[in-house]
């Protein structure tokens, strides 16, 4: 009871009205309308859908001088975007420009404000702290993306704002309310410091435990598992690879999850691969989803409880690229952030591929679907004869019983596109037989043109951010660069 009234606190007074004097805004009506539209008929929503983007080009092409330029460039003007169909003629816009030209990229009138911000002092990729978010002042952001080139990207607080109102609906299909205890995996280990005020506040105010989500340790698990213990949250909250992580950190180390038990975890930031979800589940024995996005555009879509990843249509707007079309149907995603904000995206190359649906779910929504997300274009191997190879085939080969366990883990490198090599760590189980047993599977999927090579290793090392790189695609690595 008295839980259930700290959480309505939270939720509807504390969080909503800190947030505001932070300049995140209109979270909870956001929210609210969010609840709505989510049931909206397919009309209903490209009509609202058609409205924001009218407005959008507008604003666009009167303040911003990339969009301006991009339009004269192909010889249109706002009044030429009427449906959304006609937003094919503006060309995309892919990573490199944002890193080429961010600062034309916003709003004329807020450019003395990133600029400011630009020497503000801030590191790249250092958390946000509350106070910058004060009115009318821009705070710079950056994005990492899967190959190391930071894009640098402005906001206000109302991007912030809209992902908050995202993640209280993803809750909300979950059962879950707002103000629901919420741990959160999320700073850079370096920057989290237990006693900082901006970590106290947010646990007193907004029912949040702030730890840390990146470069973790033994020591940093044990931490977060002691701390999660105490607080006991009904949300866990955080980068993929955190959480995958302090699943495999408990296991190893028989450590009792009981204590600990959400009712939902959340992964961000990462695919969500099917061996990482299957720990979790395992380890949790809870519910477990998913949100795709990028720091740049917001959270894009989220995964329902029928395992479906529906789209936040109302604030994005997503195309399947039509050039990029293979066997599979599948093409590279482009976004569109329909609010007016100081940097908006038209059409963004996200750099992932994927499958766009118009169909039921069992959810009742009608959100449109991303029906398979395949990963990041430089992570999918095409084969000479055409096959594409997503890395959750290497997940299923992997997840295999007979495999499982006896190999600890792995690392496929993609050399040329007929060599591939699959580097493994052998676990207490593997065997010769292990070894025939994979190299039959091996061969009998990719024939004989295919040189498929297995190399022992004493470690496979993760990146800086602690995440696991799964598949290291050295054969292409001219389109990695713009994803
Ligand atoms: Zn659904």
């Amino acid at each position: 009871m008295m839980r259930r009234l700290e959480e309505f606190l939270v939720g509807n007074v504390t969080f909503p009205l800190t947030s505001t004097l932070y300049n995140r805004r209109g979270i909870l009506p956001t929210f609210r309308n969010l609840k709505k539209s989510e049931f909206y008929s397919p009309e209903q929503m490209s009509r609202m859908q058609r409205e924001r983007l009218k407005n959008l080009v507008l604003y666009a092409y009167q303040w911003i001088p990339f969009y301006r330029k991009r339009f004269k460039d192909v010889g249109l003007v706002p009044e030429d975007i009427r449906t959304l169909k006609d937003l094919e003629n503006i060309p995309a816009i892919t990573r490199q420009e944002v890193i080429d030209y961010h600062h034309d990229m916003v709003d004329s009138r807020f450019l003395q404000q990133a600029l400011g911000a630009d020497v503000s002092g801030r590191a790249t990729g250092a958390p946000i702290f509350m106070a910058p978010f004060r009115q009318d002042r821009l705070v710079r952001n950056t994005s990492s993306g899967s190959t190391g080139a930071p894009t640098t990207f402005y906001e206000d607080g109302s991007r912030t704002a809209l992902n908050w109102a995202h993640e209280l609906r993803l809750r909300s299909w979950f059962g879950l309310n707002p103000g629901a205890r919420e741990g959160r995996m999320a700073r850079i280990s370096t920057d989290y410091l237990p006693g900082a005020r901006d970590i106290r506040m947010r646990r007193r105010l907004w029912n949040q435990l702030v730890l840390p989500g990146v470069n973790l340790g033994p020591e940093d698990f044990q931490v977060c598992y002691e701390k999660l213990k105490e607080f006991k949250p009904r949300v866990l909250w955080g980068f993929t690879s955190a959480l995958a992580g302090l699943a495999g950190f408990l296991r190893e180390q028989n450590l009792d999850p009981g204590p600990v038990r959400p009712e939902l975890i959340i992964t961000w930031a990462a695919p969500l691969y099917e061996h990482e979800e299957r720990t979790l589940r395992e380890v949790f024995d809870c519910q477990v989803t998913n949100i795709y996005g990028a720091r740049e555009v917001g959270h894009i879509a989220m995964r329902c409880p029928e395992k479906n990843f529906h789209v936040n249509e109302e604030h994005i707007l997503i195309e399947q690229d039509r050039s990029s079309l293979d066997g599979s149907q599948a093409g590279e995603l482009l976004v569109t952030t329909l609010d007016i904000t100081v940097m908006p995206f038209l059409r963004y190359r996200m750099g992932d591929l994927g499958r766009l649906a118009r169909k039921e779910c069992a959810c009742g929504r009608t959100l449109l679907q991303i029906e398979e997300l395949l990963g990041r274009t430089g992570e999918i191997f095409r084969t000479r004869d055409g096959r594409m190879i997503s890395p959750n085939f290497w997940c299923r080969t992997f997840m295999n019983p007979a495999l499982s366990g006896r190999i600890v883990r792995f690392q496929v490198v993609y050399k040329k596109d007929d060599e591939i090599e699959v580097r493994i760590v052998r676990g207490d189980g593997y065997n010769e037989e292990t070894r025939t047993g994979l190299e039959k599977f091996l061969s009998g999927n990719f024939g004989q043109q295919m040189k498929v090579y297995i190399t022992p290793v004493d470690e496979i090392l993760p990146q800086v951010s602690g995440k696991y790189q799964m598949v290291v695609n050295e054969a292409s690595v001219a389109t990695e660069s713009t994803g």
